[in-house]
């Protein structure tokens, strides 16, 4: 299968020539003539492997039928939206080259930010908007958006969406477009929740699902390291020193891990830097296209902020620490091994993370190949004791929760109560969390999912019920007739 055999236009076709891109990948094969078709979509594609292309070409072959006669006929058309900036601006990115041959617009929006800029763009007037939630709705509350042409609608790693706790927004979104629209729903895993979700949000949708459910790419190599905590940092530059790596992307848990490893990497003469949701949206482009040109080396990054990172050729990933939400664990290996080239994903794992990694394999169906490294790894995990760890990955997995970074709005909650804040002999703040019980965001999506489809159902309910609804007086009259 060719892209001229999918029916994309030829100034389309000769913008991926000049990609490089010889032939679709199989989601691109698959969804693109649904899409032309005019079809809502619900695709799960594992990240790499083309997914993007796979929803922005038919868009963009769709939309540049439309004669724009003057400046006033650029109005939004098309609205994607992502759940962090740095996919946003990727995608922009493959947009604007796939689109270098049409009379299309398009603006990006994210916070972080200057809004004045965005606001400028949007007054010429744009075709296509990619947006992440917080901004786009300061944006329709200002009044600098008109979302009500609204015709393709598409939700990018919708399954981040809801993790991310953008459930609200994306409702408030979806109220302000037309019903009458096309819908592309794209995740990089295929939850239940999002099953439940493209249930409210797709007419008649077409499922796709190149990848088996919660796969990793087999583009990547796996392998974990058994290591002690205070080993992993010795480990890591020995890594890089041995093996000459000159791109290397690793993930850590928390903000303050990712700057202390970009710092102990620096003294050790390897050049890094860390992007994390507290860095400005300035220090996290220029981490990030210094990583890309290789005038830095190693890129440490939390799960969010590397969301939407694409680097051609990534050779490295090493997870410092293993995510707690085993759906992490696919996103990050993903930036590795992508569109068929290969790639490595390492793991540095000690025994506080022993059911993390039981976890992941749960999730990905394989064990992960174990291997030593001399004077640094540990011949085996010691298995911690289960009751205990039980209770802290709970706690782990909302505590941990992307809560406060990128654009996540969530708040961490403290506990005030003198009784449970006690200071003790040698001044040390003991702070006990009270026991109420805690709410994780991706629980309080899917509740909401599910009063929202209660919402929508009662509509349509009380649509039929409506004799004022012309469909209704159709019916009434017809059945009066005989
Ligand atoms: P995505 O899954 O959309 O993040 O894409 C991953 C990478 O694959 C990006 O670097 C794209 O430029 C690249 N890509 C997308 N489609 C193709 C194709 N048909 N052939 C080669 N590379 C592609």
């Amino acid at each position: 299968m060719t892209f001229k055999e999918l029916g994309l236009n030829k100034d389309i076709l000769k913008a991926i020539d000049e990609q490089g891109y010889t032939k679709p990948t199989p989601i691109q094969e698959q969804a693109i003539p649904i899409v032309l078709e005019k079809h809502d979509i619900l695709a799960a594609a594992q990240t790499g492997t083309g997914k993007t292309a796979a929803f922005t070409l038919p868009l963009l072959n769709t939309l540049s039928k439309k004669k724009i006669v003057s400046k006033e006929k650029h109005y939004v058309k098309a609205l994607i939206l992502t759940p962090t900036r740095e996919l946003a601006s990727q995608v922009a990115q493959n947009i604007e080259s796939y689109s270098k041959y049409l009379n299309l617009k398009t603006a990006v929006i994210f916070g972080g930010v200057g809004i004045n800029p965005q606001k400028a763009i949007l007054r010429k007037g744009v075709d296509i908007v990619i947006a992440t939630p917080g901004r786009l709705l300061d944006l329709v509350g200002q009044k600098c958006i008109d979302l009500s042409r609204v015709e393709y609608f598409v939700l990018d790693e919708a399954d981040r969406m809801l993790d991310m706790g953008f459930i609200h927004d994306m409702k408030r979104i979806i109220a302000i477009i037309p019903k009458h629209r096309q819908t592309l729903l794209f995740s990089a895993t295929f939850s239940d929740e999002i099953k439940k979700l493209s249930h409210s949000l797709l007419n008649n949708a077409k499922t796709v699902e190149v990848a088996k459910r919660n796969t990793s790419s087999t583009q990547v190599s796996q392998i974990v390291h058994y290591v002690n905590k205070d080993t992993k940092k010795h480990l890591l530059s020995h890594l890089i020193n041995e093996g000459n790596w000159n791109q290397v992307l690793v993930f850590t848990r928390t903000k303050h891990g990712a700057n202390k490893l970009a710092e102990y990497l620096n003294k050790q003469n390897i050049t890094a830097a860390a992007i994390h949701g507290n860095k400005s949206q300035g220090a996290r482009t220029k981490a990030l296209s210094n990583f890309k040109s290789k005038d830095i080396r190693v890129l440490v990054a939390t799960d969010i902020a590397a969301r939407g990172i694409d680097i051609a050729l990534l050779p490295h990933v090493v997870n410092f620490e293993l995510p707690n939400v085993p759906e992490d664990y696919v996103h990050r290996i993903g930036r590795t091994g992508r569109a068929g080239n290969e790639g490595v994903a390492m793991s540095l794992v000690c025994s506080d993370e022993y059911f993390f990694l039981t976890d992941i394999e749960k999730l990905i169906n394989k064990s992960i190949e174990v291997v030593a490294v001399d004077g640094f790894t540990l011949p085996k995990l010691a298995k911690p004791n289960i009751q205990k760890k039980t209770n802290e990955r709970s706690n782990n997995r909302v505590k941990n929760k992307p809560s406060n970074d990128s654009n996540s709005r969530s708040r961490s909650r403290t506990n005030s109560s003198p009784e449970k804040n006690k200071i003790d002999g040698k001044n040390k703040v003991n702070i006990k969390f009270p026991d109420k019980k805690r709410v994780s965001k991706k629980d309080e999506s899917k509740s909401l999912i599910t009063k929202w489809e209660n919402e929508i159902k009662k509509q349509k309910d009380n649509e039929a019920k409506n004799p004022r609804n012309p469909r209704n007086r159709r019916i009434t009259s017809a059945a009066k007739a005989k």
